[in-house]
């Protein structure tokens, strides 16, 4: 399966919890003033990856303890996202994935959505909302976004806040 990609980086630190595989998705609608990574707004730019490729990256890097998935925006190519992290959680990869949409606009998606929601551990939401901009925050660059515990809140009663081991 493919993705395409604005780029990969392979050694953040600032994406999610530990040392991460980051995945920059290509292609958002949002065009948020401010947006960190205007490059990946054209859903015709960057170029194809194969997942496999992708993994093998992961691989090579022993000290990796997670893959993030960000952008753009992730949710444009949920399937082959949701595949890319299915993969990585079976080698005991943590996921963390970015979206401009809100938890709850993902809920009310289309299945897809869903699936690459069931495969992230950590969801950060929201787009970038250069008003409410706090370069303090941890994973995230305005306050409107939120850091999701997937899991826990897909599991029912209520959406249930990410927090650092
Ligand atoms: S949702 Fe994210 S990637 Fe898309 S324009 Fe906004 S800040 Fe940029």
């Amino acid at each position: 399966m493919r993705l395409r990609v604005a780029g990969v980086i392979n050694d953040s630190i600032v994406d999610g919890p530990g040392l991460r595989l980051a995945v920059f998705c290509q292609g958002c609608p949002r065009r948020c003033p401010g947006c960190h990574n205007p490059g990946a707004w054209d859903e015709n730019g960057g170029y194809w990856l194969d997942t496999a490729e992708i993994l093998a990256a992961a691989r090579r890097n022993p000290l990796l303890t997670g893959i993030t998935l960000t952008g753009g925006e992730p949710f444009l190519q949920a399937t082959a996202a949701a595949a890319l992290a299915a993969a990585a959680k079976a080698r005991d990869l943590h996921i963390a994935t970015y979206t401009g949409y809100t938890w709850e606009e993902l809920l009310a998606g289309p299945p897809e959505w869903l699936e690459l929601l069931r495969q992230t551990d950590l969801l950060i939401d929201g787009p970038f909302v250069a008003r409410k901009r706090d370069i303090d925050l941890l994973f995230r660059g305005s306050a409107n976004q939120r850091l999701i515990d997937a899991p826990a809140s897909l599991a029912g009663g209520g959406l249930v806040a990410w927090e650092a081991d």
